[in-house]
């Protein structure tokens, strides 16, 4: 599934339509990605406009056209988005196309996971601006992240960086190796970290989000290669500090991927003696 910096590579790939004017489109309305929203509103009322500006904050996206039409993309497990030429022939799940006089901008998605949603208002939609702050920014402070360890004290690790309501655009492999880098063992429970520990996992959910959008989300390399995610699909799996063999189970309903050396379990606190 699509996480952080996949999701901000995609949406660059519309940039070839920054500044054009859309001329036709051609949807699917039928489809369950359009669930909530007004089809008709939305070709009624792109067509004819600018596309003006495209954001992406976590796992979502927003396109702005004119000065108050709202396109919102969420990609969901195999959603996609590419450009072409604009004579391009839709094919059966690029669900929503939007021509210009020279492209075709595509949003596809076989499995029909994803979601678009179509807001008409001068400000950005509320479900937009009701996000939690984006993990790279300043907003997401230490102390932000220390009242939601203690709010979700029994979850672990795992879980709890997979919530979406905190941290926005981390998912399965971004969790992992925030856990790995941090050696923290996924099984931990929010509750049982220090103050040093919040230290350390606040600061590297803030690198690793600040690297993979240097890397992945511009397309251009992987992770360096002393990251995890460079060793957890390989067959013999070994951690890459230490050499041992990587452990695989689900943890927060997704397969997990730790060093059981480099991230041990936080001893539960003993119990005071009466
Ligand atoms: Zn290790």
């Amino acid at each position: 599934m699509p996480e952080l910096a996949e999701v901000e590579f995609s949406r660059q790939q519309w940039n070839p339509g920054l500044g054009e004017k859309i001329i036709s489109i051609h949807l699917h309305s039928q489809k369950r990605i359009f669930r909530g929203t007004s089809t008709a509103l939305l070709a009624r009322t792109i067509q004819g406009r600018y596309l003006r500006s495209s954001h992406a904050h976590g796992k979502q996206m927003l396109f702005r056209f004119g000065s108050n039409a709202w396109l919102g993309l969420h990609l969901g497990m195999t959603g996609r988005l590419s450009t072409a030429t604009t004579s391009h022939s839709p094919r059966s799940h690029e669900h929503l196309v939007l021509r210009t006089a020279r492209h075709s901008l595509i949003f596809q998605d076989p499995r029909l996971f994803g979601r678009v949603r179509f807001d008409l208002s001068p400000q950005p939609p509320s479900w937009w601006s009701k996000l939690p702050p984006p993990l790279h920014s300043p907003k997401f402070s230490k102390q932000k992240l220390q009242t939601i360890c203690s709010r979700r004290s029994r979850a672990p690790l795992k879980a709890l960086l997979l919530m979406q309501q905190f941290f926005p655009g981390i998912g399965n492999w971004m969790a992992d190796e925030i856990l790995w880098q941090t050696q923290l063992s996924p099984r931990t429970q929010a509750g049982l970290l220090s103050q040093k520990s919040i230290s350390n996992l606040h600061a590297y959910i803030r690198k690793i989000c600040r690297v993979a959008l240097r890397t992945i989300g511009q397309g251009k390399s992987t992770p360096p290669r002393s990251w995890l995610f460079r060793h957890r699909w390989k067959a013999g799996r070994h951690c890459p500090r230490c050499h041992h063999s990587l452990e695989r189970a689900p943890i927060g309903g997704r397969t997990t991927c730790w060093c059981p050396v480099c991230q041990p379990p936080t001893p539960l606190p003993r119990a005071t003696p009466r």
